[in-house]
């Protein structure tokens, strides 16, 4: 297995709401096909968040609640509460729109993309809600399966309910005392940790580092057996996957292929035509797409 790499999140803040994003950042647009990773809170909201009703397309949101509830909507009619412990996936496809709200002070959250490959990108919208998923303890950690399916020595086989289109891993593990866990890693996969608690020891074939909040440790293809060890309490994702071999683009809410299609999909959201349809029952301004005649992104 090549070198793990070490790498800064972007800090950010939205209405008070403190977020950390992994990715996508200059040195690392994807692990697997995730394609964005945010990690929002923990925080006490003065005011609620509000997100107005904004379009996707080409990705799934995938949204992971540790801390709060959020009211979601979109153009399909779906209307769902996403509380802890629960996972929200809507499929952009060729095109949908929706809104968030929280409907809490507190709110802690892993927000989530999942790049669509080629061969489905276009298809049709769709909204899933996840309010269970395999959880077991091993080693001092708790363990919840957001998406693949985990073999573990002790505690057998999980699979998640959470479908993707390409092979991907999502757990997370979380730990109130100090804590020591072995987990085999599928050796196709590359993979990302992503503190969101706490302080952890992690050790690859070998190789080892310690992580906090605020960075995302890189694990390239070839990785066998990763150790996990925290001294006091700490919480992570540990996210993996097949690398997407396309040159795929992100801009705004988008994900495409071409400078050609984010143009045609900004005017279309911002001249109210196009796939993206209406949510009903949010009270609000939609959001703009950002003017993107002069756009110029590079694949990769
Ligand atoms: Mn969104």
């Amino acid at each position: 297995m090549a070198q793990l790499e070490l790498l800064d999140a972007h800090m950010g803040n939205v209405g008070g709401l403190p977020i950390r994003r992994a990715l996508p950042t200059a040195a690392r647009r994807r692990v697997g096909a995730w394609c964005f990773l945010d990690h929002a809170g923990p925080a006490d909201l003065q005011a609620p968040m509000r997100v107005g009703p904004h379009p996707h397309t080409g990705l799934q949101t995938f949204s992971w609640l540790i801390e709060g509830e959020i009211l979601h909507r979109d153009s399909l009619g779906s209307e769902q509460i996403l509380r802890p412990g629960q996972v929200n996936l809507m499929t952009a496809g060729r095109g949908i729109c929706h809104s968030e709200e929280s409907l809490s002070p507190r709110l802690q959250l892993a927000q989530l993309w999942i790049a669509l490959p080629d061969a489905v990108r276009h298809c049709a919208p769709a909204f899933e809600h996840f309010p269970r998923l395999p959880q077991w303890s091993e080693g001092g950690f708790h363990l919840t399966l957001l998406v693949g399916h985990c073999d573990s020595a002790k505690e057998g086989h999980h699979q998640s309910p959470v479908p993707s289109h390409t092979p991907l891993l999502g757990i997370d593990l979380a730990c109130k005392a100090a804590a020591r866990l072995q987990l085999p890693l599928q050796r196709g996969f590359e993979h990302g940790l992503m503190v969101l608690e706490g302080r952890l020891e992690v050790q690859i074939d070998g190789q080892h580092e310690w992580l906090e909040p605020g960075r995302l440790l890189y694990v390239p293809p070839g990785g066998s057996q990763l150790l996990l060890r925290s001294e006091g309490a700490a919480r992570v994702l540990l996210l993996g996957g097949e690398p997407l071999d396309e040159p795929v683009l992100l801009w705004w809410n988008f994900v495409g292929r071409s400078n050609e299609e984010m143009r045609q999909w900004a005017d279309e959201w911002n001249t109210g035509v196009g796939p993206f349809g209406e949510v009903r029952g949010y009270d609000g301004d939609r959001l703009i797409a950002p003017d993107a005649s002069a756009l110029r992104l590079r694949g990769g």
